[in-house]
């Protein structure tokens, strides 16, 4: 089946799991800190909609990023409901502590694909990073948590250029071994274009990584987002990320879009027939809210231009219609 045709035919309705990254991914990247109530809401919204997985926030060094230093405050805030999960970065032991005394029970660890990457943004080597994840995945599988670990610059590196296939997928080969559930390849400059995400997940299959295994997130930055979500989907990836109401801004493209925006996503999946369980006019509330906190409008395309139902040729989920 490609997904471009839709799973139609007698194959029936296929699931999509959505991973929400704005409060902890979109967040991190405005400049405007985001009040903790203000943060809860919005997870009540992105709630509310149907998402069901959400990255909530980090427990990284308080100072290393001011947005998100209540994260031992918000955690215990959220709505618990069952089938709800809400992962948290984790750098290591330290902050895998914390996790669980704010009750956490899914994390994900952050490492690239490139040491340049790997050293700018986390302050260790990939080897290094490894090292100190294999102890906090250890510790949070005897814990019996759900554990992610992300590939960044799994396409392209702000500071080496263009990434193999087979360097993204050996780190996630790594990463596998030390125990993850899942595997996400991030493209964080927003460079992938479908050929390039055919040529990794190619790789990773004929390494041996199941594509049940596998999410992608990919950020808008040069207008690819989307169509290297179908690329994905055609190669059997059912698991991407994106940020409500397109938060989060390219670090490395200032003024430029960084994360796919969920409702962008879910527009989508929608019209190529897939079941992902959100629903777009809430989706659309949740947006509206979070970027009336940020004092500014919304970047994504359907944000900006409704939904559209095919029944009516209508836009929906502009606001008026409730
Ligand atoms: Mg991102």
């Amino acid at each position: 089946m490609s997904a471009s045709d839709g799973p139609g035919g007698n194959l029936g309705r296929e699931y999509v799991r959505i991973y929400e990254v704005g409060p902890r991914d979109g967040l991190q990247n405005e400049a405007r800190p985001v009040p903790t109530v203000e943060k809860r809401r919005f997870i009540e919204l992105l709630v509310a909609a149907g998402l069901r997985e959400i990255e909530a926030t980090s427990f990284v060094a308080l100072r290393a990023v001011p947005q998100l230093a209540d994260a031992d405050a918000l955690l215990p805030l959220l709505p618990r409901r069952r089938g709800v999960r809400y992962p948290v970065l984790v750098p290591n032991l330290r902050g895998l502590e914390r996790a669980a005394s704010a009750g956490a029970d899914a994390i994900a660890v952050f490492t690239a694909a490139t040491d340049a990457f790997a050293e700018h943004n986390i302050g260790m080597r990939v080897d290094a990073s490894l090292e100190t994840f294999a102890t906090v995945l250890e510790r949070a599988g005897g814990l019996g948590w759900w554990r992610r670990g992300y590939v960044s610059t799994a396409f392209g590196c702000p500071y080496t250029g263009r990434v193999e296939p087979e360097r993204a997928v050996r780190v996630a080969e790594r990463l596998l071994d030390l125990g993850v559930d899942e595997v996400c390849f991030g493209d964080t400059v927003g460079v992938a274009v479908p050929s390039h995400v055919r040529a990794l997940l190619a790789r990773a299959t004929a390494a041996g990584i199941p594509m049940e295994r596998v999410a992608l997130h990919f950020h808008d930055t040069r207008g690819t987002a989307v169509a290297n979500v179908v690329a994905g989907l055609d190669a059997g990836v059912r698991c991407f990320d994106a940020s409500t109401g397109g938060t989060g801004g390219c670090p490395y493209a200032p003024g430029a879009a960084g994360n796919l925006a969920t409702e962008d996503l879910v527009y989508l999946l929608d019209g190529l027939g897939f079941g992902h369980g959100v629903d777009l006019p809430r989706l659309l509330d949740a947006a509206r809210f979070i970027a009336a906190v940020l004092g500014r409008p919304l970047s994504s395309k359907v944000g900006q231009a409704g939904g559209w139902d095919p029944q009516t040729g209508q836009p929906v989920g502009r606001g008026s219609e409730g």
